[in-house]
């Protein structure tokens, strides 16, 4: 006899722990799955604070963070397996799923009325940006670096280049400094530096670490350990300028050049992913295209602030709970250029939308603009910004009830510099 459930979550992240918290209290029977030992995510190796200040307003570190989660998921009772990894999901004829879920002890099935998807990202690795030259030692991730400084004890590097200045670069530039590495300089093709600002203050110029944007690594030397990198200027279009190349000397080379969101069990089952996001389409209850399966975290999108992800998979732990499997009337919202994206990516008519939150970012930097979202002529929502950055998420909540029955949905994000 297999074990059946209402709501299974893969995942125990802060998105997963959110999500099975939600789901239980809403009276499903839950089980959350776990591939590394221990529950937390990503929020283990990240040892430095600046978690829960949305939610909690303190400052935590990432494990204490976790903890807070971990302890009430704990004291639900709530079914968990760890060391476990969920390598397969078949839909069932009679409705629900059945997971193959791999462990220790073997090859287990599982069924379970409704899924939730809480699987994070994954790094970009080297092998994802061009970089030529040989295949040393000494070329980790941020987020690898970081785990060998942060739970293994191992200093990876003596004297490196950080590429890109996404935030676990950055925070991974302060990390190392700390540590008695020495961090030459983090290098960033684009124009604008891609992290969060306080983490473009608190980790680069309370330390004087140098940020060269428009920059990048072109080539690493070194037989078994990296001995050096070359840098080179790009132009407008991100291509290395020629004649502007220099080599650092280095044994490090730390990339953070951006996240996927995992979503390789997403797309066994049909789930229609967005191209801007890499996550999931979803409804404002973020069920994905696929009825019963919901997405939260940074699965569904790459958010900035761990608060929003706890939010993303409450939310989905309530939606999966109460899951009846009536029928949907989708509404796709039409996306103006300047967004880069915006979640959910549609809404079903159908469905009660008195809180329906929205998460965007800008494509490009923006001074004041206006966000609007409409359906036919009828203004929905409405909010000016003093200014956009794409590396800080905006989040904003909308009554949907009285949604008209028909009309297009469009979100535009609209610069108002020049007086519009
Ligand atoms: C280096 C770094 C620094 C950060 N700094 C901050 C900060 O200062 N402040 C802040 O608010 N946020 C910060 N964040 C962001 C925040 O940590 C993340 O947004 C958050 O951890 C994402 O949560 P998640 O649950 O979606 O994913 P994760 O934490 O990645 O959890 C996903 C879990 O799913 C598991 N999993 C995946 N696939 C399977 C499978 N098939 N079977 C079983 N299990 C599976 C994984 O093992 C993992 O434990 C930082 C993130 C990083 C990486």
């Amino acid at each position: 006899m297999r074990e059946q459930y209402d709501v299974t979550v893969i995942g125990g992240g802060p998105a997963g722990l959110a999500a099975a918290i939600a789901a239980d209290a809403a009276g499903a029977r839950v089980l959350l799955i776990e591939r590394e030992a221990r529950l937390g995510g990503i929020l283990k190796q990240c040892i430095h604070d600046g978690f829960g200040l949305v939610r909690f307003k303190e400052k935590l570190s990432g494990p204490e963070y976790a903890e807070r989660f971990i302890d009430q998921f704990r004291a639900a009772g709530i079914d968990a397996m760890t060391l476990t990894f969920v390598t397969a999901i078949e839909k069932l004829p009679d409705g629900g799923f059945c997971l193959t879920a791999v462990s220790r002890d073997g090859v287990t099935a599982i069924e379970s009325k409704t899924l939730i998807l809480a699987t994070g990202c994954r790094e970009r690795t080297a092998k994802q940006v061009a970089i030529h030259g040989t295949r040393p030692a000494g070329v980790f991730t941020a987020g690898t670096a970081q785990h060998l400084t942060n739970l293994r004890g191992v200093l990876p590097t003596k004297k490196c280049v950080i590429l890109g200045s996404g935030d676990i670069g950055l925070i991974m530039a302060r990390r190392l400094t700390l540590e008695g590495a020495e961090v030459l300089g983090v290098y960033e093709a684009k124009p604008t530096p891609s992290g969060l600002t306080r983490n473009l203050h608190q980790c680069l110029h309370d330390f004087n670490i140098p940020l060269y944007l428009s920059h990048t690594v072109t080539r690493v030397f070194g037989a078994d350990r990296l001995t050096a990198v070359e840098i080179a200027k790009v132009d407008d279009a991100m291509r290395p300028i020629p004649g502007t190349e220099s080599v650092v000397e280095c044994d490090g080379l730390i990339l953070s050049v951006g996240l996927i969101p995992e979503n390789e069990l997403a797309e066994s089952l049909g789930v229609a992913l967005d191209p801007r996001t890499k996550g999931p389409v979803c409804d404002g209850s973020l069920m994905t295209s696929c009825p019963g399966v919901f997405s939260c975290g940074n699965a569904l999108h790459v958010n900035d602030l761990v608060d929003y992800v706890s939010e993303s998979g409450e939310q989905a732990g309530r939606a999966a709970a109460a899951f009846c499997g009536a029928a949907r009337d989708l509404a796709p919202i039409e996306i103006g250029k300047e967004l880069l994206y915006l979640v959910p990516q549609q809404i079903d008519r159908n469905a009660d939308n008195a809180t329906v939150t929205f998460y965007f970012r800008s494509r490009e930097p923006m001074g004041k603009s206006r966000l609007r979202l409409q359906c036919g002529d009828a203004v929905l929502f409405e909010k000016t910004y003093p200014f956009l950055r794409p590396p800080e998420m905006e989040r904003l909540t909308v009554d949907l009830r009285d949604l008209p029955a028909d009309g297009a949905l469009t979100a535009q994000l609209t610069s108002m510099e020049g007086g519009a």
